[in-house]
Order: C-alpha cells, then structure tokens, then sequence
C-alpha cells in the first residue's frame, strides 16, 4: 500500500492541499498547519497508508505544495 509522508514542521498553512484533497488535508486551528488525516508521527514525520484510489488526488497536492514537504512512496 502506498504511503503519504509530510514534513509538517515545516508546513506554511497555505492551505492548498487541503483544497486539492479535503479527504485526507485539514487546516489546524492550533497551529495553522496542515494536518495529514489519519497519520502517525514518527520521528517528525507524518505519515498515512492510503488506498491506491487515493493517490491522484495525494500525488496533486504534493506537486502544489510550494514548500515540498509532501511525498509519496509507492
Ligand atoms: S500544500 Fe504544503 S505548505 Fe501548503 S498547507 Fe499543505 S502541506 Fe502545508
């Protein structure tokens, strides 16, 4: 199953992900953030297992992301 990785730390809350994908991107009211929907935290990093369904949208917004901070590994 692929997986969704994010640096969040480093994330400047542009929101475009979430605009992209709603499903699996929400803004946090805490820190202004993106937030990865269903991801663990390991050593700084946010990570999700997502269904292949799922990928177009992920692959999207990791392309948008003007920091690069989103990855996916297949
Ligand atoms: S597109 Fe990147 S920088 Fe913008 S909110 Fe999403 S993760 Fe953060």
């Amino acid at each position: 199953m692929p997986k969704i990785l994010q640096h969040r730390n480093r994330c400047i809350g542009c929101n475009l992900c979430y605009e992209i994908w709603p499903v699996r991107w929400r803004l946090s009211r805490t820190d202004g953030k993106c937030t990865l929907v269903g991801g663990i935290e390991k050593t700084g990093v946010w990570q999700a297992t997502v269904s292949a369904d799922e990928l177009p949208m992920n692959e999207q917004a990791a392309a948008a992301c003007p920091v690069k901070i989103i990855r996916i590994v297949r």
